[in-house]
């Protein structure tokens, strides 16, 4: 039987496992979920959500588990990196086509030192050791900049290893940074800036690729609303202009006569950028009144 439903790997629990399944639920996609179940199934969408460990997802994509997934780029470019070092036919790896890039899960993949160090620059690691789990972003990083030096691999807990006594230096994801301070580390290089994005296998048979572009529409559809405000305000017709010209990314505002009132009218904007004070009180400085900032929850071109 052909298969007439998109699966979707979402990791199940841990920093990109609430942010992924809001937005699904975001783009209309109710999920039947029971506690410690594997794959969810949408009532209302033709889709499968699998719920797995984000380490293995770039390969559920590639292996054709799944269509598509939702991974941080510091787990897609890692397991592409070591597939291409590790295997040479690392030919599905390769495959994988990023579609959309959601804006959260962002963090860096950074090289730190001890903080009593005087680092002065990269030749610094020549000759030292260095642990990580991400060994294959790191060997390619060390080799385009001609340093040598020796890799350990540790799955967890990367940032004891200088205390310990394991490595000189480290190479682990920073977000806030906080991580690094309580172990005595300082960031010194960034190799990687990472976010979560939606993968693709480009091999999706064609009834597939129809529902999938369904999804990615959806999914634009929510993340260009998200940072959009809808804008309402009463304006003096003579001051119309003068408030236009402030008023942020609306390229053409609608103007809607006020009943009853032939001096003022009705102004209502899309603003596709976050609307500040400073800008409502500018408004206001204009001649403008009654302003509302709305939030806007979809939007289709
Ligand atoms: P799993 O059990 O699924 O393997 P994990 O422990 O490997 O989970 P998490 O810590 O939940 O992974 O992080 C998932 C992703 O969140 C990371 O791969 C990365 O893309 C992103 N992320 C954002 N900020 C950070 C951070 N400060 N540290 C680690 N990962 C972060
Ligand atoms: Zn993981």
């Amino acid at each position: 039987m052909e298969n007439t439903r998109l699966k979707i790997a979402v990791q199940k629990s841990g920093r990109l496992a609430e942010r992924s399944l809001d937005l699904l639920s975001k783009c209309g996609i109710t999920l039947e979920r029971s506690k410690d179940q594997l794959l969810c199934r949408a009532q209302n969408f033709p889709l499968d959500v699998l719920l797995v460990r984000d380490d293995d997802i770039p390969a559920f994509v590639a292996t054709d588990v799944c269509q598509l997934g939702i991974v941080g780029e510091n787990v897609l470019f890692e397991t592409q990196e070591f597939e291409a070092q590790e295997n040479s036919e690392n030919g599905n790896f390769s495959k994988l086509e990023t579609l959309v890039k959601f804006g959260f899960g962002q963090c860096r993949l950074s090289l730190a030192v001890p903080n009593e160090i005087n680092y002065e620059g990269l030749q610094f690691f020549n000759g030292k050791t260095i642990a990580t789990s991400y060994k294959g972003l790191l060997a390619q990083y060390l080799q385009s900049q001609n340093i040598n030096a020796k890799i350990v691999t540790m799955r967890g807990a990367v940032e004891i290893a200088p205390k310990t006594h394991l490595a000189d230096a480290i190479c682990d994801l920073v977000s806030t940074g906080n991580t690094l301070t309580s172990n005595g580390l300082k960031e010194v290089e960034t190799i990687l800036n990472s976010q979560a994005v939606l993968i693709k296998n480009l091999n999706m048979p064609d009834n597939l690729n129809s529902i999938c572009v369904r999804l990615v529409t959806r999914m634009n559809a929510v993340l260009k609303a998200r940072n959009s405000r809808y804008i309402v305000l009463h304006a003096p017709i003579n001051a119309l202009d003068k408030i236009k010209a402030v008023l942020p990314g609306s390229k053409a505002p609608t103007i809607i006569p006020l009943k009853g009132c032939n001096e003022q009218v009705a102004v209502h904007a899309v603003s596709e950028e976050e609307v500040f004070w400073n800008t409502m009180e500018d408004l206001k400085d204009k001649g403008a009144s009654s302003i509302l900032v709305l939030p806007i929850e979809k939007m289709m071109d």
